[in-house]
């Protein structure tokens, strides 16, 4: 290389989110004389703030955006560089950032997260959202929105729907239900009625230990409204920036052009077939390409279910793709099928002396039953945090075990204003057809919902205030055999705390 390496640390770590900045944090609390460079794209960092054990897995935190010099205050040793990582070159232990500088480094860790897995790229009328940046260009959009349509399922989707207001919201999800990666049929069911109105009604507790729900025909439609006037309808961002996170929406208005306070309808097993501007719709034969609701609108969109909507843009909250690009070229990265770094239970990727933690990388080590990696804040914090242990005990030579938080799958959030806890395998994930499961559910104000598999339970899904995450989360850690005790575990009227103790 020509080039003229301007400092070699001993410790890099690539990215300022949540990953990064924890990585950071505790390798410097660890060993605080290490020579260490944080190298992120963005001019602010991520930080975790009010951090609180909740139980023994459970964690809840705010996420600040703070100026990197409050890092650099707090470890004198730390070098923080404003610049994005161009390439890697593993071999020569060198990276090159955009702006022509070199740095060696001992050990690295990339947290360069994840960016929207975009529906088109180059096209103006599709929006991601993924930082702030982002959320501020479709704050902007919207104010002059009568008509939006969302695709997607995952946990921005679900947000996004339920807090834009003033415009209608067309939303396509290619599953049975809504919230897929998060819920089940019933829970969806459960939190429907919340797009519905601002005060959901209360019924009487009602228990049920086996679980239908009626779903949408392929392909078909609901409408939900909180304006009862307008009831009745049956049927690029490429900048390196953090992601961001809980709350995103707080503190920013997602109002549109319209007086309605919220109008959704829902597009269920349908994805996105074509999207194409007026002059295209246009120039082609009136049966494809129909529009549902007439209208001029600037882009059109197609879905698999035959159907075309015209709207003001597209919101693509179709999950994320991990930021691996810079660091690829002329490496030998073993990548996930998600196209994730692999790392071990050591976060050490296929590479000498590279590690990865957070969004860009995949857990490759073999989990434990009752564990799975999302791309969510808590594994985010949780990774960068055992990377930096893991980077801080190969330095010392020191033995080092995978951490306990990678024993049980757990997230506490917030969806449609209900608190939100998921543990295990939630969802049955990876279960197959054994397994078993319990649903309690008072309408509007609470559903639980626990996955039995040989009589033990294995996960659970708990939504309002329901006070069980703790004795849950000990149920499923200690494996207990809970087949005499079925028909009381979700009984309203028992004290299921009491009766474990
Ligand atoms: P990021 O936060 O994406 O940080 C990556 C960092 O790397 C950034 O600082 C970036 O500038 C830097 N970077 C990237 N490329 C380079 C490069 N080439 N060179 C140098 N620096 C680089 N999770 C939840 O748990 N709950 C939620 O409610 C939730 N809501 C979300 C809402 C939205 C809109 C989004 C987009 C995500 C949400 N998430 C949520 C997911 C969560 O934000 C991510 O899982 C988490 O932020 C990942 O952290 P990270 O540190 O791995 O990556």
């Amino acid at each position: 290389m020509a080039d003229i390496e301007e400092k070699t640390f001993r410790i890099v770590i690539v990215g300022g989110g949540i990953a990064g900045v924890t990585c950071v944090e505790q390798l410097l609390s660890q060993i605080p004389s290490a020579d260490v460079a944080l190298i992120t794209a963005g001019p602010h960092i991520k930080a975790v703030t009010n951090y609180k054990q909740v139980s023994k897995t459970l964690e809840e935190f705010d996420v600040e955006e703070q100026p990197s010099s409050v890092l650099e205050e707090k470890f004198p040793n730390l070098t923080v560089i404003h610049s994005a990582v161009k390439s890697l070159h593993t071999q020569s232990h060198t990276l090159e950032t955009v702006d022509g500088r070199i740095f060696g480094y001992e050990k690295l860790c990339i947290c360069s997260g994840g960016r929207p897995k975009l529906l088109t790229l180059d096209n103006p009328y599709v929006l991601g959202i993924r930082d702030t940046d982002s959320a501020q260009e479709f704050q902007k959009r919207l104010s002059k929105a009568k008509r939006i349509v969302v695709v997607g399922n995952g946990g921005i989707a679900l947000e996004l729907v339920f807090e834009v207001e003033g415009c209608e919201v067309i939303w396509a999800v290619k599953d049975k239900a809504i919230g897929n990666t998060f819920f089940d049929p019933g829970a969806a069911q459960f939190l429907i009625p919340s797009l519905e109105a601002d005060k959901p009604e209360r019924a009487a507790p009602c228990k049920r230990t086996r679980y239908t729900t009626e779903e949408p025909a392929p392909g078909g439609s609901q409408t939900f409204t909180a304006d009862k006037n307008a009831r009745g309808h049956g049927s690029g961002h490429t900048e390196a920036g953090s992601a961001l996170g809980p709350d995103w929406h707080e503190g920013i208005v997602l109002r549109g052009a319209e007086q309605v306070s919220r109008r959704v309808s829902l597009e269920y097993q349908c994805e996105v077939e074509k999207i194409f501007t007026s002059e295209e719709l246009l120039k082609s034969p009136q049966q494809t390409l129909r529009p549902e609701n007439g209208g001029s609108w600037p882009v059109h969109i197609q879905l698999t279910n035959g159907k075309t909507f015209g709207c003001d843009f597209v919101v693509s909250a179709t999950g994320v793709v991990p930021n691996t690009e810079p660091f690829l070229h002329g490496n030998k990265f073993a990548l996930a099928d998600d196209d994730g770094l692999q790392v071990d239970d050591h976060m050490m990727t296929s590479e000498p002396d590279v590690y990865a933690a957070g969004d860009v990388c995949t857990a490759c080590w073999e989990h434990s039953p009752l564990w799975q990696q999302m791309r969510l804040w808590t594994q985010a914090r949780q990774m960068g945090w055992y990377a930096g242990r893991c980077m801080a005990a190969h330095v010392l030579s020191e033995p080092i075990e995978l951490d306990f938080c990678f024993e049980l799958f757990s997230h506490i959030t917030k969806f449609f204003n209900y608190k939100v806890v998921l543990l295990g395998k939630f969802n049955g994930q990876g279960l197959g057809p054994d397994h078993e499961l319990l649903v309690r559910c008072t309408k509007g104000q609470e559903y639980v919902k626990v996955v039995l598999s040989g009589g033990r339970m294995v996960g659970a899904v708990l939504i309002g205030e329901t006070d069980l995450e703790e004795t849950f989360e000990n149920l499923i850690l200690n494996q207990m055999d809970l087949t005499p005790y079925k028909e009381e575990l979700l009984n309203p009227n028992i004290d299921i705390e009491d009766y474990f103790d």
